[in-house]
């Protein structure tokens, strides 16, 4: 049995990547399940998936505690959490990161196997949209062929429409083409223990990341982003209406009537940028103000 444990955020697509293949599976006459596990957060916060495929009939009905497979969907999560726990020595770690090889290494402890693919990249050319999961799943199929590529493609044009499905075909066979494998590497005992300090998946659950007094203030959920606001002051009408949307109360409205953008907390949904009648505010792929 293969057990995969997905770490991403909200609106990413974990959850939908381990579906994706436990039907894939499933068709394929292997026994799988896959399971999300979040508590109440929003778009951006912190959320786990768990797959299982195995030749066999699957009796556990747990989490994935010890992993063979852990696939990372968003790679600011390596800085924060152990996303690396209880992954087995020889398993395989697949990550949508443009960090180099040694910083992945560094944040996460881990001395197998990585696949790194810059599945943001591919998602925005091929989708137009921040949603890694369709990339993601092709470049875990190149690393461990869990289940063919074909069989997976197939699942998309069940689960999309015919012109969404075949961009997600599209993402999932590129992904699949530039997937980096990095072979095994030791990782010192003193690294392992630097990176094994960080929350652990389990921290997380069962609810969300903020939940002590004054854990709004602590926790700069602008790591949370993966697309952010970009605004063009020369076409604002100064309506305030992205004021009133922002679920975040990541705007606030200058003297002059302006608008400003509180990156420190933004976490990139887009409300604003739909609400915007003048246009004035453009959402692009990226986590920093550039
Ligand atoms: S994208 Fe816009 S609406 Fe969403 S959190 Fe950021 S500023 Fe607020
Ligand atoms: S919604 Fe658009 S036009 Fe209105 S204040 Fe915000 S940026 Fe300006």
């Amino acid at each position: 049995m293969q057990e995969i444990r997905f770490h991403g955020r909200g609106g990413q697509g974990a959850v939908t990547s381990a579906e994706v293949i436990a039907e894939a599976a499933i068709e394929l006459g292997l026994w799988a399940q896959s399971m999300p596990s979040f508590g109440p957060e929003r778009r951006g916060a912190p959320v786990l998936a768990y797959l299982r495929v195995s030749k066999e009939p699957i009796r556990i009905r747990a989490e994935v505690a010890k992993p063979d497979i852990v696939v990372v969907l968003d790679d600011s999560l390596i800085f924060t959490i152990d996303v690396a726990s209880g992954l087995k020595a020889d398993g395989l770690l697949v990550i949508n990161s443009t960090q180099s090889e040694d910083i992945i290494r560094k944040e996460t402890g881990f001395g197998g196997k990585i696949a790194r693919i810059e599945a943001l990249k591919i998602a925005m050319e091929c989708l137009g949209v921040p949603i890694t999961n369709t990339t993601m799943i092709g470049a875990l199929i190149k690393a461990s062929g869990i289940i063919p590529l074909e069989a997976a493609q197939k699942q998309l044009s069940h689960r999309f429409n015919p012109k969404l499905a075949e961009k997600n075909a599209t993402a999932l066979k590129k992904a699949f083409e530039s997937t980096t494998i990095y072979a095994p590497k030791k990782i010192s005992a003193a690294g392992k223990k630097a990176a094994a300090k960080k929350a652990t998946w389990r921290d997380i659950l069962p609810g969300a990341l903020v939940e002590n007094p004054g854990g709004s203030k602590a926790n700069l959920t602008g790591d949370w982003r993966s697309q952010m606001p970009v605004y063009d002051k020369e076409k604002c009408s100064k309506c305030g209406l992205c004021y009133v949307f922002c679920p975040d109360a990541a705007i606030t409205i200058r003297d002059d009537k302006y608008v400003d953008f509180n990156y420190d907390y933004c976490k990139g949904c887009g409300i604003c940028a739909m609400e915007c009648p003048a246009d004035a505010i453009a959402m692009e792929a990226g986590k920093k103000k550039k």
